[in-house]
């Protein structure tokens, strides 16, 4: 059986898997043409039994393989120009577009695209397939089928992960924990202002207090050059409340994120964060109401990757890719990746692969 990765491609951009919506059809149609191709896989749900990832093993199942590894969501298309049904791929002047093509539908339509190749062939070592949701909002999809394999004793070699990079061997990421602080003020009529307490304004306080530490570290925080952004950060993405402007505000969402480099403590700076507004904002809110202050929880979470660019993994990237240049990326995936197109473009309304990159790397199961 053999089906054009274009065709492929067509039929899983088809597939609306915006992340915040159920990924089971697509997996779905993945889990029938990996059975098509005589390969059996394994589905693991999440809690909520609308999403679900696929793992499959080509090949002998004795020794430790390679994973080749992508994500099945995609970013929303609301409010953008799409100047075609973004879930119904175009290929036009040898460019596929449409939503996921890029990042990283077109990855997983190379891998699918090649089972039956890797199939027919006498594999020395597996040849690991691992299909992902919820990559988009913090990579938190996969961690559920990583916990379950890491249960069991799975193995492997490393991972491929097809994220757009230009073709370019990334051998290592920052590490990244998104925050979530909801702040719980007293509401009262404006004109009674200080019989409340304002949510909005300990919140801003709040977020200069991140915008500060962020400062600090682009001033005289640790360096590694080896990334774009060559030190952590710290900011804001996300602040919300308040319902009028005659109203004191009774709470405030705000959501904030860090990424390290390996050198600094994420979770360190997140207590930075947490201690100012427990030693210093608290009590004054509490000074005219106990129960007000701050609560917080952890959105995402994930470690910095550092893969020596000396790795076995990582040199067989770079053979494959035909350079033996490598970099590190400010923005994770939960491991190390190379890919087609760049990422600034994965979340445009033109999201678009090269036709002509949408070809398997095939030396790396021998053909
Ligand atoms: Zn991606």
């Amino acid at each position: 059986m053999t089906t054009s990765t274009l065709d492929i491609l067509a039929a899983l951009v088809a597939f609306d898997t915006t992340s915040h919506k159920s990924n089971l059809d697509c997996i779905g149609w993945i889990e029938a043409y990996l059975a098509r191709c005589g390969v059996a896989c394994e589905r693991f749900p999440d809690a909520s039994g609308q999403k679900a990832s696929l793992f499959a093993t080509i090949g002998p199942a004795s020794d430790q393989g390679y994973i080749l590894s992508g994500h099945t969501d995609v970013v929303p298309v609301d409010g953008q120009a799409w100047s075609s049904d973004p879930f119904e791929l175009r290929v036009a002047d040898g460019r596929a577009y449409g939503r996921g093509a890029l990042d990283m539908k077109g990855f997983v339509a190379c891998v699918l695209a090649a089972v039956p190749e890797m199939a027919a062939r006498p594999l020395s070592a597996p040849l690991h397939l691992a299909f992902s949701y919820d990559e988009e909002i913090g990579c938190v999809g996969v961690v559920p089928m990583l916990d379950q394999l890491a249960a069991r004793g799975f193995k492997a070699a490393g991972a491929f992960i097809g994220e757009p990079t230009s073709m370019g061997v990334v051998v290592g990421h920052k590490g990244k924990t998104a925050m979530r602080a909801h702040v719980r003020g007293f509401a009262s009529h404006s004109s009674l202002a200080p019989q409340g307490v304002n949510a909005v304004e300990f919140g801003a306080r709040f977020v200069a207090h991140i915008q500060s530490i962020g400062a600090e570290l682009a001033r005289s925080g640790a360096r590694d050059e080896a990334f774009d952004v060559p030190f952590s950060t710290f900011i804001t993405g996300v602040m919300q409340g308040g319902v009028a402007v005659n109203v004191i505000p009774h709470e405030c969402r705000i959501d904030f994120e860090t990424r390290v480099i390996a050198c600094d403590d994420r979770f360190a700076l997140v207590e930075r964060a947490r201690r100012f507004a427990r030693e210093v904002l608290e009590p004054e809110m509490q000074a005219v109401r106990p129960d007000t202050g701050f609560d917080f929880e952890v959105i995402s979470d994930m470690p910095t990757l550092e893969t020596p660019p000396d790795a076995a993994v990582a040199t067989l990237a770079m053979r494959l890719v035909g350079s033996n240049r490598w970099s590190n990326r400010s923005w994770g995936r939960r491991r190390w990746w190379w890919g087609r197109g760049r990422s600034n473009r994965r979340t445009s309304p033109t999201s678009s692969s090269n036709c002509r990159s949408l070809r398997p790397a095939r030396r790396l199961w021998g053909g």
